[in-house]
């Protein structure tokens, strides 16, 4: 049986529960092994760089998998100049796994963005794009995507929409209540924000 893998690249400044828990609903309803974190060095679709350091986004997210059998981290971004470009990645994860089913997942708060990315024909003949249900953003809908991409690409998209459940979680809301000196336990890994607090990330003071 063809291995199915799940590659899930983001920022993660920090990882999160929103993160964690919809990646693992993801692997479920896709039936994949494993779920590979990709943290980038910066996201060409962000305007900001993110604000923790690589090292320590990195750090921060073999903290939070350590406790999740099926999830990885790898640091492969790292070893190239940034932005990160997706089909890149998922370049060097083909050459390395070449009989393995790669998806690369997203949440819905992606979608918009799409037909921008780098080379995106290529990247959806190396790997299948799976866009997750997203807190706060609609329900995945390709109609707006149709000018850009063949009738044969939508209908894979449509197919791989994955309905985790809503978790009202992000990074950035995360930031700026570590900034106020707010409560964001409820939020991440006990262990992530241990690592936080004596590091004076984000702003936070206690
Ligand atoms: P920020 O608020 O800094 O933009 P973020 O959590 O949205 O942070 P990333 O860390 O880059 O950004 O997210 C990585 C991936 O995880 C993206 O595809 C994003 O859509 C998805 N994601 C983030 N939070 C959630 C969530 N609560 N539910 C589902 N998907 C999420």
């Amino acid at each position: 049986m063809q291995k199915k893998i799940i590659l899930f690249g983001g920022t993660f400044d920090p990882v999160h529960y929103g993160h964690l828990e919809a990646a693992e609903a993801a692997r479920r309803h896709l039936n994949a092994e494993q779920v590979i974190f990709i943290p980038a060095r910066r996201s060409p679709h962000k305007s900001d760089p993110p604000e923790a350091s690589e090292h320590d986004r990195l750090h921060m997210l073999r903290l939070a998998l350590a406790d999740w059998n099926d999830f990885q981290v790898s640091d492969c971004e790292y070893h190239r100049p940034a932005p990160s470009f997706t089909v890149d990645t998922v370049q060097e994860f083909r050459n390395r796994l070449p009989s393995a089913s790669l998806i690369w997942l997203v949440g819905a708060d992606a979608v918009k963005d799409l037909p921008r990315w780098h080379r995106i024909d290529r990247l959806m003949a190396l790997c299948t794009l799976a866009v997750m249900y997203r807190a706060g953003y609609p329900k995945p809908d390709f109609s707006p995507c149709k000018p850009y991409f063949t009738a044969e690409q939508i209908r894979r998209l449509q197919d791989h929409i994955v309905p985790v459940p809503l978790i009202n979680i992000s990074a950035t809301e995360i930031r700026r209540r570590l900034a106020q000196g707010q409560d964001v336990s409820e939020l991440l890994p006990a262990s992530v924000l241990e690592y936080i607090r004596p590091r004076g990330l984000y702003g936070c003071t206690r």
